[in-house]
């Protein structure tokens, strides 16, 4: 069973860092926004989720945006976010990279984790620099205010248009140069420079390893495949690695 083949894998191989991305979170209800039923599919990403739009017309941003953290905000970790958690904690994946920005790995208990792509803790203000926490930030919802300077925030999730944090690249980089196997887990690798770093761990002679619902571009570089659901297959990786 492929199961064992990865856990053989990652005992063989250590550290394992594993990449995930919104197929890790599906299963706590929150839809990938890239799928056909996605949000993408009825809201046109170029007028909700650019720096561009934001810095035109916050107001129409924050109304579509304050819906999407209700959403978030309602979701809970699954088995994969805890399995993770748990593997972490025994000694056998050494970090978690995310292109999520829900905080559901920090809730089920991961310590290392590199956001790629930022996350919903916080809002900034691009003016003052001030930085609030999700918590007073759904308190001043519609259009939450600086609470200094009175400017509209800006939530600190990565808008297309955007660099991406350079610190936490950088970080995922080093992460994956040092992978003994990086397991990938809910993406189907397409957004870069995520996408580029099973390429990295190869180029180091690190393993890369998938757990994907469907085929990736990494699948035929790939020691080990699992065409499954990501709670399930981690539950039951998780077990095997005690
Ligand atoms: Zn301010």
């Amino acid at each position: 069973m492929n199961v064992d083949a990865l856990a053989d894998l990652i005992r063989g191989r250590r550290p394992c860092v594993a990449l995930t991305g919104a197929g890790i979170s599906t299963e706590s209800g929150i839809p990938d926004f890239r799928s056909p039923n996605g949000i993408w599919a009825r809201y046109d990403p170029m007028e909700y989720a650019t720096i561009d739009a934001f810095l035109d017309d916050p107001v129409k941003v924050w109304d579509f945006y304050g819906r999407r953290l209700q959403v978030l905000g309602d979701a809970e970790p699954n088995d994969g976010h805890v399995a993770l958690a748990e593997l972490e904690e025994r000694g056998w994946v050494h970090a978690v990279v995310t292109q999520n920005i829900d905080r559901l790995h920090e809730r089920a208990g991961t310590r290392t984790l590199v956001e790629v792509h930022g996350s919903i803790r916080t809002s900034s203000c691009l003016d003052c620099g001030t930085v609030v926490p999700l918590a007073d930030v759904v308190e001043l919802l519609p259009v939450p205010p600086c609470p200094a300077c009175g400017r509209v925030l800006k939530p600190d999730v990565v808008m297309f248009g955007e660099l991406l944090p350079a610190a936490q690249i950088a970080h995922a980089e080093q992460l994956a140069c040092d992978a003994g196997v990086l397991l990938v887990v809910g993406s189907s690798l397409e957004v870069y420079p995520v996408a580029g770093l099973p390429l990295q761990t190869l180029a180091n002679g690190g393993a890369v390893a998938i757990v994907n619902h469907g085929s990736t571009p990494f699948d035929t570089r790939a020691t080990v495949v699992i065409d499954g659901g990501a709670g399930e297959t981690l539950r039951a990786l998780a077990d095997r690695l005690e």
